[in-house]
């Protein structure tokens, strides 16, 4: 098994709805390393550009209103299969749809305000992870 980092968000939703330090909590309980983490309230230009790959779809405007409508936390995890393994611990997309036990079937309101981001695949981590921690060094 490859070591992986994959990128984590704790959304809007989450943050100001006091659920940070449980979230926080299933992903220290599954074993993730947090290689570096912060809180930040994104821009509207800024969560336009994290989402860039969504620009055409319907809900692209809405979604960026609400990435950028309170704080989140950012956060680095490695781990074997990190990408797939964060994934699986959110659950699908839409919280009604998500398996019992997820965070996003736990803790999420809505198919836009589902609590928490995981990058979707090696390329996109790289992505998303240099987004938010340009030239850092992360060790
Ligand atoms: P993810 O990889 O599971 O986060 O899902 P996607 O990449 O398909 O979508 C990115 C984010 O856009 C999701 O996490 C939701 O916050 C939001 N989103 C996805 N589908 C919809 C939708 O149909 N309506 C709205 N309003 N938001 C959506």
């Amino acid at each position: 098994m490859v070591i992986e980092r994959t990128l984590a968000i704790i959304k809007p939703d989450a943050v100001g709805g006091g659920v940070s330090g449980e979230i926080l909590a299933r992903i220290h309980k599954a074993g993730f390393r947090i290689v570096a983490i912060k809180s930040l309230r994104l821009t509207k230009a800024e969560a336009e550009g994290f989402y860039a790959v969504h620009r055409s779809r319907p809900f692209f405007a809405d979604l960026t209103t609400f990435m950028s409508s309170g704080k989140v936390v950012v956060m680095v995890l490695e781990a074997e299969n990190a990408i797939a393994r964060w994934r699986d611990i959110m659950g699908a997309t839409d919280p009604a749809k998500a398996a019992p036990g997820t965070i996003r079937r736990e803790f999420g309101s809505s198919i836009q305000n589902n609590c928490t981001h995981g990058s979707d695949a090696p390329d996109t981590a790289t992505f998303e992870i240099g987004y938010f921690f340009p030239g850092v060094d992360l060790i």
